[in-house]
């Protein structure tokens, strides 16, 4: 397997799988390279979601396809915004209002703990019936000012009190070694090569 579709439009998602993946030689396409339309996500689950985009993307391109679905999962507010993290403000999405949002309603609340998660698929053909799928979580808090630049999303929000950083302040491997989305690849990674 060395060509795989990503099932998202989501630059900041492209950024950090293609990077893990470049040490096994495996190049990763976005499926806006192959103009894949974005597959509905009518789902309460993550993984729901996540097996949905990759099946959506496998059919339309052909090649082996994978999904992360992925967001934030805030204590306070009964794990919201969770699955609708990508438009917690409405339509069109953005970052910016989400986080507004999420700073906005979290200030009534003291307690600010939230984790990040993912869970990853790999489908090697649409109709994959052995789907491999790994997930993994990131715990931290929501500070009202944003700090750092990289990362994406709730990055700049998203505080490590281990790091006395935010997310956004970590340089990209740094991240991958931490994130929710690292662990959740470096998970399905490992299940890949035990695959007989
Ligand atoms: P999805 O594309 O439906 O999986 O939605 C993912 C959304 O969760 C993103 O658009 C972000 O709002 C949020 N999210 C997931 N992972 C991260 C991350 O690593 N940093 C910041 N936000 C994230």
């Amino acid at each position: 397997m060395r060509e795989l579709v990503l099932a998202s439009g989501n630059a900041g998602k492209l950024r950090e799988l293609a990077e893990m993946l470049v040490p096994l030689g495996i190049v990763l396409h976005p499926q806006t390279s192959f103009a894949v339309s974005e597959a509905e996500e009518p789902f309460h689950t993550f993984i729901e979601n996540a097996l949905t985009k990759a099946r959506h993307a496998a059919r339309s391109t052909g090649l082996p396809a994978l999904a992360d679905d992925s967001g934030l999962c805030v204590n306070a507010l009964g794990g919201a915004p969770g699955v609708q993290s990508a438009r917690y403000a409405g339509e069109p999405r953005s970052d910016a209002r989400n986080n507004q949002q999420l700073v906005a309603t979290l200030a009534e609340f003291a307690d600010k703990s939230a984790y990040y998660y993912s869970i990853c698929v790999l489908v090697r053909h649409a109709d994959d019936p052995q789907p491999i799928i790994a997930d993994g979580s990131w715990h931290g808090q929501i500070c009202a000012d944003p700090r750092g630049s990289h990362g994406f999303g709730y990055d700049p929000h998203f505080w490590l009190p281990e790091l006395g950083k935010t997310a956004a302040e970590l340089l990209p491997a740094e991240k991958n070694t931490r994130s929710h989305r690292g662990l959740a690849m470096r998970a399905l990674l490992q299940k890949l090569m035990e695959v007989k």
